[in-house]
């Protein structure tokens, strides 16, 4: 239990019933000005129209606002300091475009807690983000088979990606529908959102197929085996994954893990408009890494 839930109104114990129809006049107050649903083509915190919200989740706003970089997390092995890297995929979970420290933000997480069995208060708590890890986490076919001990083999088809598709100078190589799908996305990208089309670089990609061997070479060769899940077995080598140029923060390559950067990316419009419409064009994110995608229309 964390100490984040002290501002919170205190939630009705009794179960049932009397919990519902609380929620549920909370939910018609606030019907309509909180939290609307993201239509095609949407980038997440585009327009805050309408998320002022109901004064109801004013405590909650606050505490997220507070929260978003102070809260202690430790979401994927590591200590982290808060969850503004995570605020857009949070918000697409909640199905909600309001930006995380907005009443509009707190209503949309309280109606995504409640259907997940947690308590409604709209405030990003431990358990709660937890709840929202395990449901990413849950549409990546390749992470099912490595809890279930599998790592896939590498596929037996690929495709080459043509010159200006990619950022590296030698060829990169994706499972032939994964690369038409890719190209479906970036195209859409492109034409939905002005920033992107600007600049060329923008959603190339860094890395595909990587060939099991190759990796565990590398690792050995740099003796730098941190990525030692990736020699072992890494996603790329099922030729589903493709990493994105999102842009860098200064001082940093496309790739790094340090949480500056990620912040960084978590905010370019590229990361956002995916995060919101990925899911069209079977990809999924692995949401430490914002470059990192999988596309889902193929078995691993
Ligand atoms: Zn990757």
């Amino acid at each position: 239990m964390s100490g984040s839930h002290r501002f919170i109104r205190q939630a009705p114990r009794k179960r049932g019933p009397g919990l519902l129809s609380a929620v549920a006049v909370l939910a018609v107050a606030v019907a309509g000005c909180a939290s609307f649903e993201l239509s095609e083509g949407a980038t997440l915190f585009g327009d805050q129209t309408g998320c002022g919200g109901h004064r109801a989740f004013g405590p909650a706003a606050e505490a997220n606002a507070a929260s978003l970089t102070s809260l202690p997390l430790t979401p994927f092995g590591r200590p982290e300091l808060g969850w503004a890297i995570y605020a857009p995929a949070i918000a697409r979970e909640a199905h909600t475009a309001c930006a995380a420290d907005t009443r509009g933000f707190a209503y949309a997480l309280a109606r995504w807690q409640f259907s997940h069995g947690l308590s409604p208060h709209g405030a990003v708590d431990p358990d709660t983000f937890a709840a929202m890890k395990d449901a990413w986490q849950a549409r990546r076919p390749f992470v099912a088979l490595r809890k279930a001990g599998i790592c896939p083999e590498s596929p037996t088809r690929l495709a080459d990606l043509t010159p200006d598709e990619s950022r590296l100078d030698k060829v990169v190589q994706l499972r032939p529908r994964a690369l038409k799908a890719l190209r479906r996305m970036v195209a859409a990208a492109r034409r939905e959102v002005p920033e992107i089309a600007a600049d060329p670089q923008q959603l190339t990609v860094f890395s595909g197929y990587r060939d099991p061997a190759e990796d565990a070479a590398r690792c050995a060769a740099e003796l730098n085996c941190a990525g030692l899940v990736r020699a072992e077995c890494s996603s790329h080598r099922t030729g589903l994954a493709v990493d994105l140029v999102l842009g860098a923060a200064p001082g940093f390559t496309d790739d790094s893990s340090d949480d500056a950067n990620r912040l960084y990316q978590s905010r370019t419009p590229a990361y956002r408009w995916l995060v919101a419409n990925a899911r069209r064009f079977g990809f999924i994110n692995y949401v430490f890494e914002p470059w990192h995608w999988e596309w889902t229309g193929e078995r691993p």
